[in-house]
């Protein structure tokens, strides 16, 4: 994979095209008043490509006809960060429901939550006993629950968690690394072993050039690191993206690696680059699609919209019709 060709003028102008319309993007996306009506009309106007749903019992049919298609469902809420007990306890709560219900329709399906929804930033002594439970519940049907990662202020904390949990025998949670942070390749290698299950992703925070590569080329270069080193460990890599040529790039070292099916597999977004999920389910690669469900769903579908504003021409087309 070739990471440092120059650019042509036609690719330099498409390229600030694209930049100032994420901008554009970005900034609606802080509008209450495009919040309001988006969030009223949205879901008729087209949402529902990158959205499940707001309601479990949405999540359920999509993900049983996905898994009738050979494809896993990963969900989760969208709720932003608790910052009081009764908001953590619900939360807890729901992803308590989430799992029973996962596991009581038998579906090819797991829980990624947030730690900051289950009071990362309150209270670490309740966060561990709220994962412990969630993990408990999810090993009646031998499901993973997997942590996504946040920002670089929480991988420690989530790190030590992790490695508390592993202590206490628990080896159903999975962690996620962001090729963004230089820390990251260090983190890998101190938690390979054969229970290790790692979501590989770029990273989804700005961050500072203290703690980040800023480069794209940089990024890049960086998850093709941590996927080779974790493709040739013993445990489950989980290779999290719509870059088409990291996928290219991901099922060679597959190859060469002869790395077994039960050790990976694809992960992309819902809705998000269906023409690369076609490529790598045709190619006969395991692939399982993250699909976040809640009411609360405007900032996520703004942030999809902005990483390919192309996606913006979809909606405005059926609100004009
Ligand atoms: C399943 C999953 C779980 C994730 N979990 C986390 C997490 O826990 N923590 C975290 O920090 N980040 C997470 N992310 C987000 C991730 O860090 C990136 O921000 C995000 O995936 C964009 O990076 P990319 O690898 O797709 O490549 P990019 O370099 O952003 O994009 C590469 C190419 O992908 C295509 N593409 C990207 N977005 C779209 C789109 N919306 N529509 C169509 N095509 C598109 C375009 O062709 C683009 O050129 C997750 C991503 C996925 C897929």
């Amino acid at each position: 994979m070739t990471t440092n060709r120059r650019r042509s003028p036609r690719e330099a102008a498409a390229g600030l095209l694209h930049r100032s319309a994420r901008a554009a993007i970005l900034k609606a996306a802080r509008s209450p008043r495009i919040e309001r009506w988006v969030s009223a009309h949205g879901m008729r106007l087209g949402a529902r490509r990158w959205v499940i749903g707001e309601t479990l019992d949405e999540v359920v049919p999509v993900f049983r006809e996905l898994n009738s298609r050979g494809l896993g469902g990963a969900t989760g809420l969208f709720d932003d960060d608790a910052h009081d007990a009764d908001k953590i306890a619900a939360l807890q709560a729901a992803y308590a429901a989430i799992i029973e219900r996962l596991g009581e329709e038998r579906l090819d399906a797991y829980v990624s939550l947030k730690l900051s929804q289950l009071g990362a930033h309150v209270d670490p002594h309740s966060m561990h006993a709220s994962m412990r439970d969630l993990a408990a519940r999810a090993a009646r049907f031998d499901m993973r629950l997997r942590v996504d990662m946040e920002q670089s202020a929480l991988v420690q904390p989530t790190l030590d968690l992790y490695r508390r949990l592993r202590g206490e025998q628990v080896d159903n949670v999975g962690l996620v690394l962001q090729a963004n942070l230089r820390r990251s390749e260090e983190d890998l290698q101190r938690l390979l072993d054969p229970a290790f299950n790692v979501r590989l992703v770029k990273g989804a925070y700005l961050e500072p050039p203290a703690v980040a590569f800023q480069r794209r080329e940089e990024i890049d270069a960086a998850y093709l690191r941590l996927l080779r080193r974790s493709l040739a460990g013993p445990g489950f890599t989980a290779i999290a993206t719509h870059d088409g040529a990291i996928v290219e790039e991901a099922m060679r070292m597959i190859r060469e690696l002869a790395v077994p099916r039960e050790r990976y597999e694809f992960q992309t977004l819902y809705g998000v680059a269906t023409a690369l999920q076609q490529r790598i389910a045709d190619a006969g690669h395991p692939l399982r699609l993250g699909a976040p469900y809640g009411p609360t769903w405007f900032p996520y579908l703004m942030r999809r919209l902005a990483e390919r504003p192309a996606n913006l021409s979809f909606f405005l087309r059926n609100a004009l019709r």
